[in-house]
């Protein structure tokens, strides 16, 4: 038996045409001999009726109290209602399908509600129905703990139900279907003539989804690797070949492969006495590991650091700044750009190409940081969009 995984985004759901575009998948799936489990998300995006922000809207107000144990189970229910949905399309198509739960699926969590971890997965379930020839149709995004509770896996991880159920499943391959061709140089929504890269490694996939790219979950990108199961990421309203991720060492002569960004972070810059031993705020970095605070693009010179954060952190990081008598500042609203491309490994001059065309942009880089495939800049929200496409435009994408 053939097993192939087909994970379905939020969009390639949302209306009756595209979930006959999905059927389409599906049964092409099946006529090339291969069993298909396919995995879905939530019905469409934020302000449609049964995604998870509107779902999550119906309770998240300040005088919500409720545990996390039962938003999960909220939550859970916009993948269900999916899961029900693209079933009845299918079997009005003459296929016999099941629609299975995370849990009913064998996705086995911890208790970590709202960002659950996958323990195990037990397949015999999912292997007994592709047997008899029914499709198994997996609700995303979620699984179920030793209590049997319901608990969701992060934000976008349905793409992660498919990794790992095509990890566990030994999967010939794991087709991630969304509403774009493929991986591409550049978000499309801001680079609009950003191009799909036919061919790309694990490694800098997971770098661009890491690094803001928020076509793939990261993780999903983890599971795939691990089990070394071909990825592609598909566009379910076209028939465009997509991008294939693989462990082959893709040959290309760019130096950089693609850009991507995170907005919303926050600089802060610390100054102290060089001559006063007890100033140097050398506990600052254990304080705020142990206070959850996730901190990246580190400088430390004699007399000051530099670091940036999440901006959703930034009132609890004043607090404790305070706390400790740190003489800061913080810029709000940066964007943190990443160049990525394993062809830069080597190369020289790349980090001061991208220095001197923010500059004739007359963008002001606030802080750069770089590994051997990546380099990061970061800058003023506002100047987003400008940077990226001219950085896109610089390095030919
Ligand atoms: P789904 O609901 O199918 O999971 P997502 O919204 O999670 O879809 O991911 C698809 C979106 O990712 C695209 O619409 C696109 O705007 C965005 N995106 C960001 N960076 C990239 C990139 N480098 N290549 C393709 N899409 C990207
Ligand atoms: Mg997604």
């Amino acid at each position: 038996m053939k097993i192939v995984v087909q994970k379905f985004g939020g969009t390639s759901v949302a209306t009756q045409q595209r979930r006959e575009m999905v059927a389409n998948k599906v049964i092409e799936s099946m006529e090339k001999g291969l069993s298909p489990v396919v995995v879905v998300s939530a019905i469409g995006r934020k302000g449609d009726p049964y995604a998870t922000d509107t779902l999550l809207s119906l309770v998240n107000n300040s005088e919500s109290h409720l545990d996390r144990r039962e938003i999960d189970l909220l939550l859970s229910c916009g993948e269900i209602i999916s899961g029900v949905v693209m079933g009845e399309t299918l079997e009005k198509r003459g296929y016999r399908v099941k629609v299975l739960t995370g849990g009913q699926a064998g996705i086995i969590t911890n208790n970590n509600y709202g960002d659950a971890e996958i323990l195990r997965v037990e397949t015999e379930k999912i292997k007994k129905m592709l047997e008899e020839g029914i499709i198994p149709i997996v609700t995303g995004f979620q699984g179920m703990n030793s209590d049997g509770d319901f608990t969701t896996l992060g934000r976008g991880a349905s793409d992660l139900t498919g990794a790992v159920l095509g990890e566990a499943l030994k999967a010939e391959y794991i087709e991630i279907y969304t509403d774009v061709d493929g991986i591409m140089t550049a978000d499309p929504r801001i680079v609009p003539d950003a191009s799909v890269i036919d061919k790309i490694s694990y490694n800098e996939v997971f770098q661009f989804a890491e690094q803001g790219a928020k076509v793939i979950h990261p993780r999903a990108v983890e599971y795939a690797m691990r089990g070394n199961i071909p990825l592609y990421i598909k566009n379910t309203m076209s028939n465009s070949p997509g991008t294939i991720i693989t462990t082959a060492r893709v040959n290309s002569n760019r130096i950089i492969t693609g850009i991507a960004h995170m907005s919303n972070r926050t600089q802060v810059n610390i100054t102290f006495n060089e001559n006063d031993p007890h100033e140097d705020n050398n506990d600052l970095f254990t304080m705020l590991a142990e206070n959850n605070i996730s901190i990246d693009l580190i400088n430390v010179f004699p007399s000051h650091k530099v670091f940036t954060i999440d901006g959703k952190d930034t009132e609890k990081v004043k607090e404790l700044l305070k706390r400790i008598n740190a003489n800061y500042t913080l810029i709000y609203n940066c964007s943190k750009i990443a160049l990525i491309g394993n062809g830069m490994r080597g190369v020289p001059g790349v980090m001061a190409k991208i220095l001197q065309t923010l500059n004739n942009n007359n963008i002001k880089v606030l802080q750069t940081a770089d590994s051997h495939n990546t380099i990061w800049c970061l800058v003023k929200e506002e100047d987003t969009i400008k940077a990226i496409n001219s950085l896109h435009k610089i390095f030919g994408l």
